[in-house]
């Protein structure tokens, strides 16, 4: 046995089923493609699954991967022991109906001793209980000896998912030594102790279950197999655990170096070292495919395990915003396997730091109500937290509950645990159903589903708007047909169409496609399973019939208008990323006649200069006239050529490259215009976020764009209407406006004011005099209680010795003020009774001191009567 880093293993794997006629395939996105079933991709197999049903045809019979995978399922257990991580590769080697057990049985045994050279007696097998073929194999074939071999039942050596295809599995194990044992007598294969470790597991994918739980031989066999990289490197590197074998040691390292604390010294430490290291590689990984945090579905996921990193961070001491640095390291040490860890750096290191200082906020904040929840607590005498309450901390907040816990504790308080758990599985359940029901392909059964497997669609449409062609498939109000009628339905499928199909965010064509007896109106164009495209429309005329030669047109000046905001789609990108940097990447976009939608990543609001910036940019690009060079090469050429990957990618042998003049190169299946110029002119309508971190553009082209201004051009007549003004002489004719209007407002208050004061006087001269108190009741009309104040204020002060009484109504409500002199308070005025009898009058109530008082009332038609009962007890008091 020899010393192999996991990039080494690695390597020598794939090279390995390479020399047996595999194709090495990159590894998928974590992001799975077409299948609903799953949040992340988990196994090696999971993104080939459409090959094995045969929904698609895979590039060759015989695959090889590495597959980036995670797995979530037990994130508690997570660090607490060195067993558990969310994050691993998986190396497997696939055969779609080509090689079987003969064949891999041997394969896996060379791999294993002459490449891994893992001596022969420290490897046992496992067979199913019912699989001698494979028995017999491994002991005649590959000279295991039979008490190597051990047979287990259905739950571990059965491979199956509901109905469909399924299988049994053979498993390699490899024996640590005894002390990894438990030293029980009977400890062996199969024990649940840490000597006899399992590192490849065969599926023999040879039967369907059926639904009334039968099983039949299915007619293509195949092979698929796992083998946990890390797994495998901790064996060849003789140590103890995934957290010791030399990639993620590295990681391991840096999280001590900058924690400043030692591993294997303290359990507490460990578990939080061992959470850091495991959580900093999922995460890396899942922010280079894509996925941007959130409150649901991965973007959960990946928030989760950036907090509960960045928690752990701090229960070791580390101060200060530490993410990015780790992924540094992660991107180091797996860059040469995953080169898009090393182009999408700035950006994950940018969402990185966002999301954790977004975190530490979120501490602060939930500490906060956690505090007034305890005050709460302890006020009322309670001892046990609601699992409402801390659900809601954890749910709403992302507020760790076992930071929840600690702190409870250290009050002398406890948490409803079950309760809060009950929760859980509630938020756990609404998950499950937004997600959708599971089968075994993950994607809906539709009718689709039920059209030839083999039926293809050639796409003509990139260099022609109009071809002969023949109708091979129909489907007519949701079944398969071979016959359509005027008025019916159809999605109907051609030999060669020049019709877009819906993807990559570009819409699909419209048009009409014809025959001799019939004609169809298209008003949709989807890929749908194994990429076959469904023409969706009506027939508005005739018959049509599968074996019918065709004529398809596309509406062509549509396409033109599609494809303008589809060139101009790149440039605003290139623009985008000359202006505001590189960690701006397309996270959606939105491509249709009418107007273009860009979404990408950035963590500001754009300011309007960069927003002209952009637009400038791409216009000039318009106006320089770039041809568009597009091209087909390998991924491989493709990068050399500059151009810029998008997450989530499917890396197929050839791609399509679309060059503008060398200044936008973009890896694109889209239709695009012959030269820039052609999009005509460049108009940014709209920039607002969307999601944490993702911003939103919408922007207009060519016809679109000149409409736009037409309409702004319009408007702009219709004001000079209104104004009686020319276009040039608008903005004066504006300022002075604004002037005038200013003035006039000045001039208004000073008339007001003055008019009160006339008013008031008024209203001294004749009040009433009872005893040498002046007296002065008055409704003031429409005005609010703080202007019925000052008013009555004023008019004391002019008094001398005085009460006044004023009322006012607005909006149906009535208010009173009553005011009393010192003076007149002496010689028996009393406001606050004066103002009761008022507001009783007009249906209210109120009182107050008695210099000064207010109440309100209901009925505004009672006021006079309220003002002169208000006098009247006025008099009465003085009198
Ligand atoms: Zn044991
Ligand atoms: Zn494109």
């Amino acid at each position: 046995m020899k010393y192999m880093g996991v990039n080494e293993v690695r390597e020598a794997f794939l090279k390995f089923f390479e020399g047996k006629d595999h194709l090495r395939l990159p590894s998928a996105s974590l992001i799975p493609h077409n299948d609903n079933s799953l949040l992340l991709i988990n196994s090696g197999m999971a993104p080939l699954k459409p090959f094995f049903t045969g929904q698609e045809t895979p590039p060759r019979k015989r695959v090889t991967t590495c597959q980036k995978c995670i797995r979530t399922g037990d994130i508690e257990n997570v660090g607490k022991t060195a067993r558990h991580g969310t994050f691993f590769e998986m190396l497997g080697d696939f055969s779609f109906g080509d090689y079987f057990k003969n064949e891999i049985i041997p394969w896996s045994w060379e791999f294993v001793t002459k490449v891994m050279e893992l001596p022969e007696d420290k490897l046992y097998v496992t067979v199913y209980q019912d699989d001698d073929e494979a028995a017999k194999i491994w002991h005649e074939k590959v000279g295991v000896p039979k008490d190597r071999i051990f047979y287990m039942g259905k739950e571990d050596n059965f491979w199956e998912h509901g109905t469909g295809p399924c299988g049994p599995c053979s498993e390699i194990y490899y024996d640590r030594g005894e002390e990894y044992g438990c030293g029980k007598p009977d400890c062996t294969v199969g024990c649940d102790c840490d000597r006899y470790m399992e590192f490849w597991n065969l599926v023999f994918t040879q039967f369907n279950a059926e639904p009334d739980g039968t099983y039949t031989e299915l007619e293509q066999k195949n092979i698929d197999t796992g083998m946990g990289l890390e797994r495998m490197a901790t064996i060849l590197q003789g140590v103890d655990s995934i957290f010791d074998v030399d990639t993620i040691k590295a990681i391991r390292d840096a999280v001590c170096g900058i924690a400043g604390v030692k591993y294997g010294e303290d359990h507490k430490t460990d578990v939080s070292i061992r959470v850091i290291t495991d959580h900093i590689r999922s995460v890396t990984f899942m922010t280079s495919d894509g996925i941007l945090p959130s409150n649901e579905g991965r973007g959960y996921v990946l928030r989760r395990l950036l907090r509960r990193a960045a928690r752990h961070g701090k229960l070791l001491g580390i101060k200060d915003l530490f993410l990015a640095k780790l992924s540094e390291v992660v991107i180091e040490n797996s860059k040469d396997a995953y080169p898009q860890l090393e182009e999408k750096k700035d950006y994950i290191f940018k969402l990185l730091t966002v999301e954790e200082t977004g975190f530490y906020k979120t501490i602060d904040k939930g500490m906060e109500i956690l505090k007034a929840d305890i005050e709460e607590m302890k006020a009322k005498g309670e001892k046990v937290m609601s699992g409402e309450k801390s659900f809601r901390l954890y749910d709403t907040y992302g507020f760790p509950t076992d930071l929840t816990l600690e702190i409870l504790e250290e009050e002398g308080l406890s948490l409803d645990e079950d309760a809060f758990h009950a929760e859980m599985q509630l938020q756990k359940e609404r998950a499950r159903n937004a997600r959708g029901t599971s089968t075994y392909m993950g994607a809906d059964e539709t009718i689709y589903h039920r059209l030839p497997v083999d039926m293809e669609t050639a796409f003509a449409g990139y260099d022609v708007y109009e071809n002969d062609s023949e109708i091979i498939a129909i489907i007519a109000n949701d079944e398969v047909s071979d016959i359509a009628f005027e008025g019916n339905d159809v999605s109907v499928f051609l030999k060669e169409t020049p019709f877009y199909a819906e993807s990559g965010g570009q819409i699909g064509d419209n048009g009409i496609i014809s025959t001799d007896k019939g004609k169809i109106e298209i008003t949709d164009c989807i890929k749908v399973v194994g990429g076959k495209i469904a023409h969706i429309g009506k027939v508005i005329e005739g018959v049509v019939e599968v074996g019918d030669k065709a004529h398809a047109a596309i509406d062509v000046p549509r396409r033109m208008s599609i494809s303008r905001n589809h060139s101009a789609t790149h440039l605003l990108q290139k623009a985008l990323r000359t202006v505001l940097g590189t960690h701006v990447e397309q996270a959606g976009s939105y491509v249709s006649a009418d107007r273009l939608r860009f979404d990408f990543t950035h963590f500001a609001a754009m300011t309007p200069e960069e927003i002209e910036q952009v637009e400038n940019m791409v216009n000039e690009k318009i106006l320089e006239g770039l041809d568009v060079n597009i091209s087909q090469c390998s991924m491989d050429e493709a990068r050399q050529k500059g151009a810029m990957a998008l997450f989530g990618e499917k890396y197929g042998d050839v791609v399509r490259v679309v060059d503008m003049g060398g200044y936008s190169i973009e890896l694109c299946g889209g239709a695009h215009l012959k030269n820039t110029a052609q999009a005509g002119s460049f108009k940014i309508i709209s920039e607002n976020g969307v999601a944490a971190g993702v911003r939103r553009i919408e922007a207009l082209t060519g016809v679109g764009a000149l409409e736009f201004y037409k309409k702004e051009e319009d408007e702009i007549k219709e004001i000079c209407k209104i104004l009686k003004a020319k276009p040039d002489q608008l903005l004066t004719r504006l300022e002075n406006l604004v002037k005038e209007e200013k003035s006039a407002k000045k001039e208004l208050e000073a008339y007001k004011a003055k008019a009160a004061a006339g008013a008031v006087d008024a209203l001294c001269e004749n009040a009433l005099d009872v005893n040498g108190v002046k007296i002065v009741a008055s409704n003031a009309g429409d005005v609010d209680g703080d202007s019925l104040k000052t008013m009555g204020d004023k008019i004391k002060d002019k008094l001398g010795c005085g009460v006044v009484i004023l009322a006012s109504a607005g909006n149906g409500k009535v208010s009173f003020v009553v005011m009393a002199t010192d003076d007149a308070v002496k010689k028996g005025a009393n406001a606050g009774k004066i103002v009761k009898v008022a507001a009783e009058c007009a249906g209210g109530g109120g009182g107050g001191k008695p210099n000064m008082a207010r109440a309100g009332g209901k009925d505004a038609s009672k006021i006079d009567e309220a003002l002169k009962a208000a006098e009247a007890e006025a008099k009465a008091q003085l009198g």
